[in-house]
């Protein structure tokens, strides 16, 4: 049985433990399209390379003007194969990501210029903005 919003992915890329699908970023995944790539906000499609799970990988960065601890926060969703194509051919604008939380978990890692850092999964919308 899984729990609602569970139902992507494998233990590896979709596991309870976020620590240890966060510590897989690097080498559990392929990169296969760079959907936005700004020097403050960077949306990708990886894909899981044990299940072939795809997923929006999505970076935002806040520069710090004052104190020079930049905040940055990441979000991985799930995508079906459908969203995945779609994000790469541009008919789904990465702006229009935060929606498909709905009903479906995904990980964030928040690094607030104040801290402190913190993993977590969540489900539901989510608002998804360009970096400055
Ligand atoms: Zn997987």
């Amino acid at each position: 049985m899984h729990e609602p919003g569970t139902e992507f992915g494998c233990a590896s890329c979709y596991g309870e433990d976020a620590q240890a699908v966060y510590g897989r970023q690097r080498e559990g995944f392929a990169h296969e399209t760079a959907v936005v790539a700004d020097s403050h906000f960077a949306v990708s499609v990886r894909r899981c390379l044990a299940c072939r799970q795809r997923f929006a990988w999505i970076w935002t960065e806040f520069t710090d003007w004052s104190g020079g601890d930049d905040a940055s926060y990441v979000t991985i969703l799930p995508l079906t194969d459908a969203e995945a194509a779609a994000l790469t051919a541009g008919t789904l604008a990465p702006l229009d990501l935060g929606p498909l939380g709905e009903g479906r978990r995904h990980l964030h890692s928040d690094r607030p210029s104040s801290g402190p850092f913190r993993l977590h999964w969540d489900t539901g919308p989510f608002p998804v903005q360009e970096g400055h």
